[in-house]
């Protein structure tokens, strides 16, 4: 295992700028050519978008069952950021590395990268599968995309380890993550005739606060005391509407988001809004101004990771990580989606998340070694018994 070097391919994988909007190919083809001469089987999966896709690789014994090691290869942009230096030039300093995707997530892939020639020396007993998917930060639609493909096929491995940042610690649950936009239609006359127009801006305050009605029954539902905030969330953004102080506003547009607990769905909920929406408000905004109305479009909605669907993987996985009790974190990742295709799943890998989509994101030196470490106890027990996992 060599620091320097996985320093080396971490500064390649910065390089590649892969913000969610742009072509992700060139570097998932970079690490095509890293691994197949290893002997690597490599699936590269078009995405219905041009120049994006996933990766899938496969190395050992057999072609069915194994371990999967899962990392992103999007970034988010850094337009508008305060970065002291080029966010796509990995600078060290002083034990950090900063980049744009240093810990969220090309840290990871970076030590994947340098673990990988051990795997394809080692006697394994089961096959390992590196994944790189694209749009983890949108919409996830490349997981989902790559899912659909693993349950289709022979090759759906029987448990996965995702190398978000999480301090090398094991993550055995995380909640959900839905986006809506709201999109209201009011109709626009001089405010002092406000009873002849339809505010689309008061419209959609009363959606807001109708939320907050929402949020106060989550607190009574369902509590978790293994998230900081407890409960399943909502909460609105950003709100853009209206023209003037004198005028009933024509438009008003937000973003809602839902973060619900494993166990529990974003769906029911603007269901419920919708409904709510349908009864009360939108026939008197239509008596007034026929064209009113109220659209939900749902941006994304990925389902959380449930703890109880990857305990024995959790504790196997542990020791290779010296973590004491497992974690269980707020932000979405593409676990929930996995265990949602029959595959157990657990987040651990180096930085930390508090930094990650921030000016001047770094991982520490030390967090990459850390991750080379538990690979290569990984691979030991992938030699020895990898039972352990499955
Ligand atoms: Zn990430």
């Amino acid at each position: 295992m060599d620091l320097q070097a996985t320093l080396e391919d971490l500064k390649c994988l910065v390089a590649f700028d892969t913000t969610s909007q742009l072509p992700n190919r060139p570097l998932i083809d970079w690490v095509a050519n890293r691994l197949e001469p290893l002997g690597f089987e490599v699936m590269v999966q078009e995405a219905p978008e041009p120049g994006k896709a996933n990766l899938f690789a496969t190395f050992g014994p057999q072609r069915e069952g194994g371990l999967m090691l899962s990392g992103h290869s999007d970034v988010v942009p850094v337009t508008g950021q305060p970065w002291s230096s080029d966010p796509f030039a990995l600078r060290a300093h002083e034990g950090r590395l900063y980049g744009r995707g240093s810990a969220d997530m090309k840290g990871f892939i970076a030590c994947l990268l340098q673990a990988a020639p051990g795997f394809a020396r080692a006697k394994l007993k089961a096959p390992i599968h590196f994944a790189l998917s694209y749009n983890e930060e949108t919409d996830m639609g490349g997981m989902k995309q790559l899912a659909a493909r693993l349950r289709e096929s022979s090759q759906l491995p029987r448990a996965a380890v995702i190398g978000e940042p999480t301090s090398m610690q094991v993550v055995v649950a995380n909640k959900g993550a839905a986006i809506y936009r709201f999109r209201v239609r009011g109709f626009e006359v001089h405010s002092s005739l406000r009873d002849r127009g339809v505010s689309a801006v008061e419209t959609a305050a009363r959606i807001i606060v109708r939320s907050l009605d929402i949020q106060k029954r989550m607190r009574e539902d369902l509590r978790h005391d293994g998230f900081d905030f407890p409960f399943s969330s909502i909460h609105v953004g950003r709100i853009h509407g209206g023209t003037a102080h004198n005028i009933t506003a024509k438009d008003c547009e937000f973003l809602l988001e839902i973060r619900a607990l494993p166990g529990r769905a974003a769906a029911p909920y603007i269901a419920e809004l919708r409904a709510w929406c349908e009864a009360e408000l939108l026939p008197a905004m239509r008596a007034i101004a026929e064209a009113s109305d109220i659209a939900i479009e749902e941006i994304t909605d990925s389902p959380g990771l449930d703890e109880r669907g990857n305990t024995r993987l959790g504790r196997a996985m542990m020791p290779l990580c010296a973590c004491h009790s497992p974690g269980r974190v707020s932000f979405g990742t593409e676990g929930g989606i996995l265990q949602d295709a029959g595959i157990p799943t657990v987040i651990c890998g180096p930085g930390q998340i508090s930094v990650a989509h921030q000016a001047n994101e770094f991982v520490e030196l030390d967090q990459l070694e850390r991750c080379l470490h538990f690979l290569d106890r990984l691979r030991h027990a992938m030699e020895t018994d990898p039972a352990c996992f499955f």
